[in-house]
């Protein structure tokens, strides 16, 4: 048995509409992923998540940041990161090796892990394939990442092969220290013992918390209740190295894989070779994770090249600085032209934001540094980026991706007025 399936429900052109089943419920892909790096999808409560006008199905959490605070070890006695914050639906930890390696000059990296300098109190840490499967069994999410290095997008052939070499290795280890991990947890499989760790990874549902809802539930018989684990192609603009990661990855075997190092730096048209190049080339049964990706733009450019899966920041972290994603471009809510505008965000939204306030207010509220200001425009853009992901699905089912597509770009390009 499998921790996750996934098939495809319908495909048009690259462009790939699916079911992922997973331990903790139905995910709909494409699927965009918000990301909540301390255990927090910053500005909005879960029941917003949950709620049907967002209905986020998986969401990210990053293991740098929840190992250095509170610690794997606190989370792991509060029953695991979904227990420690309330929500029931399926989470995705990244590796901890993206983070680390953005931290430049504090890390020095060695074949055995990376060692760096803690950037809340400056201790030395050391985070390795090995540490990081530990470190995400604790937190116990749905999705583990494999421990990869990243190279600069711009990186010269040579850096780039060693880097990619090592990830490679970071792979093999991963997935080995992964499974001894899977092993100890789920080999326990008899009764008593298999109902307390069922328990303790609080995989059975919750009173407290909410009641189930049954389109998200998968029948228990399908899976194997393990936390599923992806590998992660690197390689930076160089396609031959990309075409060597991948088929280094997949002779490792993961159950899912994921497109790394991207968005970082180099030229968009490079991104979108790379994944041009290799997202058809990945295994067509499993689902494809463009990592760290990226605006709605992007979003539409990747699916229609054969990418499942995404996270990014920008709809949190825009929101907070007062951008808003519509469907005609990104509006700057502190321009004074929106002053006395009595229009909505986006005329072509119905979030709950859009169908209440009007521009002017937003404006009020972010130039006189309320919270509200966050929390409003992070919420209509979760929504912009979802309910796009949503409209995504319905166009590759009903065969009309290409025309969605084009219209889509006609429209974030047309400008805000
Ligand atoms: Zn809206």
């Amino acid at each position: 048995m499998q921790p996750i399936k996934w098939e495809i429900c319908a495909q048009d052109g690259e462009a790939r509409c699916g079911l992922l089943k997973t331990r903790r419920g139905v995910i709909e892909t494409p699927v965009f992923m918000p990301v909540g790096t301390l255990g927090t999808v910053k500005g909005t409560r879960f029941e917003t998540l949950e709620s049907a006008e967002l209905d986020a199905r998986i969401i990210l959490g990053n293991t740098y940041h929840l190992w250095l605070r509170p610690g794997a070890e606190t989370i792991r006695e509060c029953g695991g990161l979904h227990r420690f914050i309330g929500w029931e639906r399926a989470l995705l930890t990244d590796s901890g090796g993206f983070q680390v390696w953005s931290l430049g000059a504090l890390r020095k990296i060695s074949e055995e892990g990376t060692e760096f300098r803690s950037h809340i109190d400056g201790s030395l840490r050391f985070l390795s394939p090995e540490v990081s499967m530990q470190v995400q069994a604790a937190l116990g999410s749905d999705i583990v990442m494999a421990f990869d290095e990243c190279a600069p997008g711009k990186a010269e052939h040579e850096v780039a092969h060693a880097s990619m070499l090592l990830t490679s290795r970071w792979a093999e280890r991963s997935r080995k220290s992964f499974d001894a991990l899977q092993k100890e947890v789920w080999s326990l499989e008899s009764g008593v013992e298999s109902q307390r760790l069922k328990s303790e990874l609080h995989l059975t549902p919750d009173s407290r918390l909410r009641t189930p809802d049954s389109r998200l539930q998968t029948p228990d018989s399908e899976l194997s209740g393990a936390q599923a684990l992806f590998g992660i192609v690197q390689g930076a603009a160089h396609l031959d190295l990309r075409r060597e990661s991948l088929s280094r990855t997949v002779e490792i075997g993961f159950d899912g894989y994921a497109i790394g190092g991207l968005s970082v730096g180099e030229e968009k048209s490079v991104m979108y070779g790379v994944v041009e190049e290799i997202a058809p080339l990945m295994p067509e049964e499993r689902p494809r994770y463009l990592m760290g990706v990226g605006t709605p733009e992007d979003l539409i450019e990747c699916v229609a090249r054969g990418v499942d899966m995404f996270d990014c920041v920008l709809p949190t972290r825009n929101g907070r600085t007062g951008q808003a994603f519509t469907s005609r471009g990104r509006l700057n809510v502190k321009n004074a032209q929106w002053a006395r505008d009595m229009r909505p965000l986006d005329e072509n939204c119905s979030c709950s934001v859009c169908r209440r306030h009007e521009r002017a207010y937003l404006r009020h509220l972010y130039i006189t540094g309320e919270m509200l200001a966050s929390i409003l425009l992070t919420h209509h853009n979760l929504a912009f980026f979802l309910d796009t992901m949503r409209r995504v699905r319905q166009a590759i089912r009903s065969g009309d991706f290409t025309r969605f597509r084009r219209e889509f770009l006609e429209g974030v390009n047309s400008g805000i007025a």
